[in-house]
């Protein structure tokens, strides 16, 4: 067999496979972009559980006209240009794979003005013709980001889509964890046009309580712990639910340099330090590792759910001992503790 080069549409859609499995990836991916863009207010509106609409809204700095088609290619990204920038990236994005990869498997509608232009402008990408339309538009500073008809040309994809409840509380659950991620941000979340929640920027203790209480419970927000410690260059910072909170809620986030994590290392000094503090259980928390970001490479997988610190025996005892001392501090037993 002859060795080809892929066409681009196709390796495209090579690529979407590992990133895009579902609506909630695709809104993953989109709001992170408005994100990294500087955005303070995002829109997210779902139809059908995203099957049918995604539609990000930002007012983030926006993409100039002659670029909108450049930032639906693939491997063109704004945000890396050397190998030091990856290692240092503090962005969420980095691979410049989203767009292209969204688009190869719906009819994705880009329009977008730059605090410069005094027009917006609209690009228009679908499935299987790559050749993009650039039209002038309606749009104040920012963008806004359609995607219809996810996996239309992708059947046997669409077939692995869950009904559209499920798909929207895939969607719900990774906006909570964002939002808990950036308190600054003001998120609105719509479904098949009801407004289903609304994170004010919480800029205040009151306001980051409120916001704690929508993504976890009142209780929880109200007898969490606090965590804050630092130490040569790491800080770890969040909350953990009180041994007094009898509410149990699902709340397990972990965010490293703001990206959350499921990390087998993080995982295990959380699980040791509450196990030897007497918790059957692991309860909720809330907990932000910041660090030098060379020293941690976010680069292992397409969908960034890893990363790997150059010292991980390090990390993991910082991560432990910082959690000791925490519960260490406090007065009583578990309420969930058998008496022996
Ligand atoms: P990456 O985020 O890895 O750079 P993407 O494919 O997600 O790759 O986006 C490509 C480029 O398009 C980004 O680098 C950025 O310059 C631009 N871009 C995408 N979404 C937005 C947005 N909401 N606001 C401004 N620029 C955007
Ligand atoms: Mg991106």
């Amino acid at each position: 067999m002859a060795i080809e080069l892929l066409p681009p549409q196709l390796a495209n859609q090579i690529a979407a496979g590992e990133v895009v499995e579902r609506p909630a990836s695709v809104v993953k991916e989109l709001v992170e972009n408005s994100l990294d863009a500087g955005a303070t207010r995002v829109d997210i509106d779902i139809e059908k559980g995203g099957s049918k609409l995604i539609r990000i809204r930002d007012n983030g700095c926006g993409i100039a006209k002659e670029e909108l088609n450049l930032a639906l290619s693939r491997h063109a990204t704004s945000k890396v240009h050397t190998l030091d920038d990856l290692e240092a990236i503090l962005s969420f994005g980095f691979r410049g794979e989203a767009l292209a990869s969204v688009s190869s498997v719906s009819r994705l509608t880009l329009t977008s003005r730059t605090a410069e232009q005094t027009e917006a402008w609209q690009a228009f990408a679908e499935g299987s013709q790559m050749a993009v339309k650039v039209v002038p538009a309606a749009h104040p500073q920012g963008s806004t980001i359609e995607v219809a008809d996810l996996f239309f040309n992708t059947p046997a994809r669409r077939r692995f889509l869950k009904s559209d409840k499920t798909e929207f509380t895939h969607i719900d659950e990774w906006l909570k964890r964002i939002a808990m991620a950036r308190t600054d941000i003001h998120f609105v979340l719509t479904h098949n046009g009801k407004r289903v929640r609304q994170y004010k920027p919480a800029n205040t203790d009151i306001q980051l309580q409120q916001r704690i209480a929508q993504v976890s419970g009142k209780s929880f927000a109200e007898l969490a712990l606090e965590v804050s410690c630092e130490h040569e260059g790491l800080k770890l910072s969040g909350f953990i639910q009180s041994p007094q909170d009898p509410v149990q809620v699902d709340t397990h986030y972990f965010y490293v340099n703001g990206r959350l994590v499921r990390d087998r290392l993080v995982n295990h000094a959380v699980k040791q330090a509450f196990a030897e503090h007497g918790y059957q259980v692991a309860p909720a928390f809330i907990l932000k590792l910041d660090l030098d970001p060379h020293q941690v490479d976010v680069n292992v997988h397409p969908a960034k759910h890893e990363v790997r610190f150059h010292q991980a025996r390090y990390v993991h005892d910082y991560i432990l001992q910082a959690l000791q001392s925490v519960l260490g501090q406090m007065p009583m037993e578990p309420v969930t503790q058998q008496p022996s």
